[in-house]
């Protein structure tokens, strides 16, 4: 097997593991590897075409993909050691982890260690909802994959589960796929976006916004053909074929876990202090590892802070 050993670690390409890893370099740290499990580093903007990155770290407007490819070339031009198709898998100790790639497997041992891998969405098993499983069930992430990325078939009318942020840039996904967004139901009182966002998307997208709603059932055997809903005390059937299931979100903590660090209860994220430091370790998180969930120019802006305490605990 083989062994390598570098100043910082980072596990996860997403902006703020390379936010992370620019910043390092920046300060003056020689040897930075970010390992990424994808083919293509760049996280999750990689898949979000739409416009809304950008604007706090970078002063600009930018898509998803515009994003991501800044933050990769920038991390490139730093001399920053960039692996794709590399998954962290485990410890070999608390300053050493486990890598496995086509290359085979490799120990990678740091000075620091900084676990930069990202939240994502709670799919429909993790929601516990009765019916069959069919086709046609997405979260927004696995949708933008589906429709940008690999541009497969989705279907003609969906229905989304939630209303948060996400939630809206799932409408401009599925329009961009060619299905209609029926209704987006949340069992909240409210949605939990910007004030303005669900007026102008209700306009410009024309779908119902059922709020204080459950899904009670997802119908269909082969493909999906409604969901069941419960308002009031009341239950009623949309027809669709697609569901979106949206926001919840539960971060990648599997290293954390694996590792025995803390975890707190609420948002299931590794317990840090205020240097984003797993207490009495190395071992650092930065970006939406630690939820709630945040917009990326947010964690990238904070996993600059990290990085420049790490630079300087280092030096
Ligand atoms: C649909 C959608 C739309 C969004 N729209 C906006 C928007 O308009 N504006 C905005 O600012 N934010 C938006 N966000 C949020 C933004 O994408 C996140 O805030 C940002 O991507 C978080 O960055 P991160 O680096 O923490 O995590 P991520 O981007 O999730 O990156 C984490 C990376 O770690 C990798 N990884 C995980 N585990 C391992 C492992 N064991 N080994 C190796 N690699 C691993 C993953 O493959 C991933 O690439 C959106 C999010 C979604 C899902």
């Amino acid at each position: 097997m083989k062994r390598s050993q570098v100043d910082v670690l980072i596990i996860g390409a997403g902006p703020a593991g390379l936010a992370a890893a620019i910043e390092l370099k920046k300060c003056g740290i020689k040897e930075v590897r970010v390992v990424e499990r994808e083919k293509n580093a760049g996280g999750v903007p990689r898949h979000s075409y739409h416009p809304g990155y950008g604007l706090r770290d970078l002063k600009r407007f930018l898509s998803g993909p515009a994003y991501a490819q800044y933050y990769v070339s920038q991390a490139k031009k730093a001399g920053v050691e960039i692996s794709t198709s590399t998954t962290a898998t485990d410890w070999a100790d608390k300053q050493t982890i486990k890598l496995t790639s086509p290359n085979g497997l490799e120990q990678v041992g740091a000075k620091a260690i900084i676990l930069a891998t990202g939240a994502r969405e709670r799919g429909r098993s993790a929601r516990v909802i009765a019916g069959k499983r069919p086709a046609g069930i997405y979260t927004t992430g696995s949708l933008q994959q589906a429709s940008y990325l690999e541009d497969l078939y989705i279907g003609k009318s969906a229905v989304i589960v939630g209303a948060e942020h996400v939630s809206f840039s799932a409408v401009m996904t599925l329009k961009h796929a060619g299905v209609k967004t029926v209704a987006m139901i949340c069992d909240k009182q409210k949605h939990q976006t910007v004030i303005f966002v669900p007026t102008i998307m209700k306009l410009l997208y024309r779908f119902k916004f059922l709020s204080a709603t459950k899904i009670i059932e997802i119908q269909g055997d082969v493909r999906v053909t409604g969901v069941k809903i419960e308002k009031n005390g009341k239950e009623s059937i949309i027809k669709a074929d697609t569901i979106i299931f949206t926001g919840d979100w539960i971060p990648d903590h599997e290293l954390a876990r694996r590792a025995g660090f803390a975890i707190d209860e609420s948002y299931k994220s590794p317990i840090i202090n205020n240097d984003g430091q797993i207490p009495n370790t190395s071992i650092y998180t930065v970006g939406n590892l630690i939820l709630p969930i945040k917009g990326a120019d947010k964690c990238a802006i904070d996993a600059r802070k990290v990085a420049r305490k790490i630079a300087k605990k280092i030096k």
